[in-house]
């Protein structure tokens, strides 16, 4: 078991000339955090510290690599287009159709009733037990108020029987953003530099 404190190791940089430096941080427990920083002048120019959640067997972890510049900006510009892409549709979708859902959601009598019209009579998260505990906390119109966002749109507008070409558009055009955000993140993995050779060896 590894002592608290820090670790610190050298690797050759993606051009091999010089190093970057991993920071490793443990408590009692084992590794918690790390710390890259990029030693080499010319790598600086090209790579871009990146990091994704990687998925093991027990656990979730954030893993780092050095991206290439251009991918690492195309990421950035994909991902500020596509919040932005979402939060207009659903910006649209709650001015017209909130109340609506609000409506749908009441028209049962009990808090059982109305759980099972928002969750697909069970068959979408949330169980009833975390249901009840969330619209104990927030009260219930604040509760479907929050319910209504972008994750959920899909199922709302279904249940909601809404046809609305404006909105299709809006929400394709957020899919195709997704869809170029995942492309570009796969190739960042694939192009990025994680190689972990020690350096002055
Ligand atoms: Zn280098």
């Amino acid at each position: 078991m590894a002592s608290p404190g820090n670790q610190m190791q050298k690797y050759k940089c993606p051009c091999g000339k010089s190093y970057f430096t991993v920071n490793r941080y443990h408590d009692d427990k084992g590794p918690f955090d790390e710390h890259w920083e990029m030693n080499c002048n010319q790598c600086k120019q090209c790579y871009q510290l990146s990091s994704f959640l990687k998925e093991t067997d027990r656990e979730i972890n954030e893993a780092y690599l050095w991206a290439p510049i251009n991918i690492f900006s195309e990421l950035a510009i994909v991902e500020c287009q596509l919040h932005e892409a979402q939060n207009d549709a659903l910006a649209m979708a709650r001015e017209l159709y909130l109340e609506r859902w609000i409506l749908h959601c009441c028209r049962g009598q009990t808090k059982r009733d109305i759980w099972k019209n928002l969750s697909d009579d069970g068959r979408r998260e949330p169980g009833f037990a975390l249901f009840d505990s969330l619209v104990n906390d927030l009260n219930m119109g604040h509760y479907l108020k929050d319910y209504f966002n972008y994750l959920n749109l899909d199922y709302i507008l279904k249940k909601l029987r809404v046809r609305d070409l404006r909105l299709d558009g809006m929400r394709s055009r957020a899919a195709d953003l997704q869809r170029r955000l995942e492309k570009a993140q796969g190739l960042m993995r694939m192009e990025g530099f994680a190689s972990q050779s020690e350096y002055g060896r």
